[in-house]
């Protein structure tokens, strides 16, 4: 009997955070409903895969992190397609899709996707679906699920083309036996592009053709488990909903129901729907597929680790300096910390490099985590990981940042960021866990094509916890595997040097704002970010307030654990003599700190070099409150250091010094950077120039578009054109972290 031979096609992603990687294998587990084969790998996987010989479509998802860069599980891999020796047609015979993550509140939106995608142009490989670029600012589901909706038809599109090339490329030869071609390639493929503002065909596509399947053909749920709860009989939401004002009644009971209540305003919550989607037969992510075997087993002791795990790269430092930089009536509370890295020569910076802070998940929570798993006579036994036999999951393997032998404490600790927001998958797999009906289908509504907007008003917009989902679902079980399986990695925090060693040897300095998480649904008080709330406890006995001058000097500060992040593109001119612009408003103004540092210290050595003209913008809500590094950044510019220091305050009535009643104040550092307008275009582009901006890299952005079209006399396009190829140049910096 003859044996069907399924086509493959080929899955390749970079991911920082999982995003991506989630989203690949999302592909990868579909693919067989399609009657296709993927072959999934990691960018970084490269025995796993030969694009040098690859004749299947390949399909890319790849996120982008940091400074707009391709994530580190792929620098290899663009490192790789980006040497010039490689020949002009080095892809020719290369089918290509590709979807790019981003996040348009960072500069460079999808750059790790699109640096991929305009090398593989440059090297003739062909696209054969049109690139999604999802952001992340407004919901990646926004693009990604249109752009995965219609996948399936541009793949097999693209395996009918390709088939039939290689078929008529075979006639060819056969009919011309005489003519021998050393060209071996495959012929152009021509190009199925599906545009994504052909929403309407995607949006046709997605019951039936997407990753979305509707209940019916689900192999996870029947359409009458998606019913809601209240037309199933079930206890009605209301004894369950935490919010007074919120009932659960369908439309029609509703008019059935008297007057008074009617009075009941009917609001939807975390927990709580209302129609018409409670009513909503609902279309449900597939299950994804459990693949990891956890077992937990009681030991004598287990090798207790203080710490995060990856000793060698991973340094143990003691804090020497803790200061407020903020009036305890600002808004926003910015702290400055002194590290001291004396014993740490691999430690050694430069201005505008930054390092990781690795932070432990609060204590507390992990109890209430462990209590919530009813584990918490289990916390020090050790956790052994393994890889399911029977996965039918693609590519599955036991996570990397998951340490064989340790404690469950410990995996909570220092591995799974619990507190991560649950991604849809990660909901459909929780309802499963889930005893109370009502509650499961609240679950299934959040990660169901039809509650999109409730996922992303009370899960995804105030970066809802696991946590804080596990205790408003109070009947939701799940099991540990399941939290291993979906909780990514706990990252490190990086921050960005705000000293030269120059000035302080054997000093690390760095500046952090105070993350607040307000309350909301499912919340019910507000939290601190978690690394810059543990920061804070760690060291607020020895923390210093702004007026008071000596810390009591008798707390001694604990040491915390920080790496070296290398790669940073955030750098002042290497020629010194260059003018040099920057802007950095809020804690932003840090890694300039280290800039004027160096320069200062690079003066003080050499007084005859040529030092270029240096200007600041610096902006802040209130002269008193949280102006920081004042003394510093005035001093610098009494020593010459810093030839134009321009600030403003947008809280305050007080505008800066230079305003005249016929110009405006300006509030904020884009209005200043306007009314400079001719001197920061002249040494942008007269005087090869730099400017670096940190955390406001949009409106930075906007406004020197602006200011280029109107002293060049340029129209928006070319004018974006001058600010790219500054840019290119490495001349023009933008940096942000949110
Ligand atoms: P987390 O618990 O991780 O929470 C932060 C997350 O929650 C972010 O995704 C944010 O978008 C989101 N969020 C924040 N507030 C809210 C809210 N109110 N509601 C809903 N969601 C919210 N930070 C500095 O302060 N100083 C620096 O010098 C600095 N340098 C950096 C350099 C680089 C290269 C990068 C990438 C980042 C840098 N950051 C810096 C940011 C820093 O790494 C952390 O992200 C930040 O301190 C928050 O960490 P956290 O653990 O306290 O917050």
């Amino acid at each position: 009997m003859p044996c069907e031979v399924k086509p493959r096609f080929v899955i390749l992603y970079g991911s920082q955070k999982g995003q991506a990687q989630s989203i690949a294998e999302g592909i990868a587990e579909e693919a067989e409903e399609h009657g296709l084969v993927a072959d999934l790998s990691c960018l970084d996987q490269i025995e796993k895969y030969n694009l040098e010989k690859e004749t299947a479509p390949v399909v890319f998802i790849v996120s982008t992190t940091g400074d707009g860069e391709p994530p580190d599980n792929a620098l290899q891999f663009v490192k790789r397609i980006k040497k010039k020796t490689l020949p002009p047609d080095h892809y020719k015979h290369l089918c290509y899709a590709l979807l790019a993550l981003g996040d348009t509140n960072y500069a460079n939106f999808c750059n790790g996707g699109k640096t991929i995608e305009r090398r593989l142009q440059e090297l003739e490989a062909k696209q054969f679906y049109a690139t999604g670029y999802a952001d992340d600012g407004i919901g990646l589901e926004v693009v990604v699920d249109p752009w995965l909706a219609g996948l399936w038809k541009a793949i097999k599109g693209a395996l009918s083309k390709m088939a039939s090339d290689r078929t008529a490329h075979i006639k060819e030869n056969a009919a011309d036996s005489a003519k021998t071609t050393s060209d071996s390639s495959i012929p152009d493929v021509q190009l199925n592009l599906l545009s994504l503002t052909d929403h309407q065909d995607c949006e046709s596509c997605v019951d039936t053709d997407s990753k979305f399947a509707s209940a019916a053909s689900s192999s996870a749920s029947a359409v009458s488990d998606l019913r809601p709860a209240s037309s199933a009989g079930s206890s009605g939401l209301a004894s369950h909903s935490r919010g007074s004002a919120s009932v659960f009644t369908s439309a029609p009971q509703a008019q059935a129901v008297d007057a008074e209540v009617l009075h009941v305003e009917l609001a939807a919550s975390l927990t709580c729907s209302i129609p018409p989607l409670s009513e909503s037969a609902l279309n449900v992510p597939a299950l994804p597929p459990s693949y990891l075997d956890v077992s937990l087993q009681e030991v004598d002791s287990v090798e207790e680790i203080g710490g995060p795990f990856n000793k060698e790269t991973i340094h143990n430092v003691p804090i020497s300096g803790a200061v407020q930089l903020t009036r305890g009536d600002s808004v926003k509370t910015a702290l400055f910390l002194e590290l001291d890295i004396s014993a740490c020569p691999m430690m050694a910076y430069r201005p505008g490099d930054s390092f990781n802070v690795f932070c432990p998940n609060r204590a507390e929570e992990v109890d209430n985590l462990l209590h919530r798993l009813g584990l918490q006579d289990q916390r020090n036994y050790r956790v052994n990981v393994t890889l399911r036999k029977d996965t039918t999951k693609k590519g599955a393997q036991v996570p990397a940042y998951i340490p064989q032998s340790v404690s469950l404490l410990f995996l909570l600790t220092w591995c799974l960021e619990i507190r991560s927001v649950p991604k849809k998958a990660f909901l459909r797999a929780l309802a499963e866990h889930t005893g109370d009906s009502v509650q499961k289908r609240r679950l299934q509504e959040l990660c169901s094509k039809q509650g999109a907007a409730d996922y992303n008003q009370y899960v995804r917009d105030p970066s809802l916890s696991f946590l804080e989902l596990l205790i408003s679902f109070p009947s939701c079980s799940p099991p540990l595997s399941l939290l291993t399986e979906h909780l990514p990695k706990l990252q490190p925090r990086p921050y960005s040097a705000a000293s030269s060693c120059l000035r302080h040897p054997g000093k690390l300095h760095f500046v952090f704002n105070m993350v607040e998480f307000p309350a909301s649904s499912g919340r019910p008080a507000g939290r601190r970010g978690l690394c810059t709330g543990w920061l804070f406890d760690l060291i607020n006995p020895g923390l210093v307030f702004p007026g008071k001058a000596e810390s009591s000097g008798s707390t001694a500060l604990p040491k915390i654990h920080v790496s070296f992040r290398p790669g940073c593109t955030f750098r002042p001119p290497s020629d010194p003599s260059l003018p040099f612009i920057m802007v950095g408003p809020g804690t932003g103004v840090a890694p300039f700190i280290g800039f004027l540092q160096q320069r200062e210290a690079e003066r003080q050595k050499d007084p005859e070099a040529v030092f270029g003209e240096t200007w600041l913008f610096f902006g802040c809500r209130h002269r008193d409150r949280d102006y920081l590094f004042r003394e510093e950044l005035e001093s610098f510019v009494s020593r010459g250091t810093l030839n134009h220091l321009k600030v403003c305050f947008s809280r305050d009535d007080r505008g800066e010094e230079e305003s005249t009643p016929s110009t405006p104040q300006p509030r904020y550092v884009q209005h200043n950077l306007m009314l400079h307008s001719q001197q920061v275009t002249d040494i942008l582009l007269k005087h090869n120039g730099y400017l670096d901006a940190k955390n406001m890299a949009k409106d930075v952005n906007e406004t020197l578009v602006e200011m280029i079209k109107t002293e060049l006399q340029v129209d928006q396009l070319d004018a974006m054109k001058r600010l790219a190829s500054l840019r290119e140049e490495k001349r023009y910096l933008q940096d942000i972290w949110g």
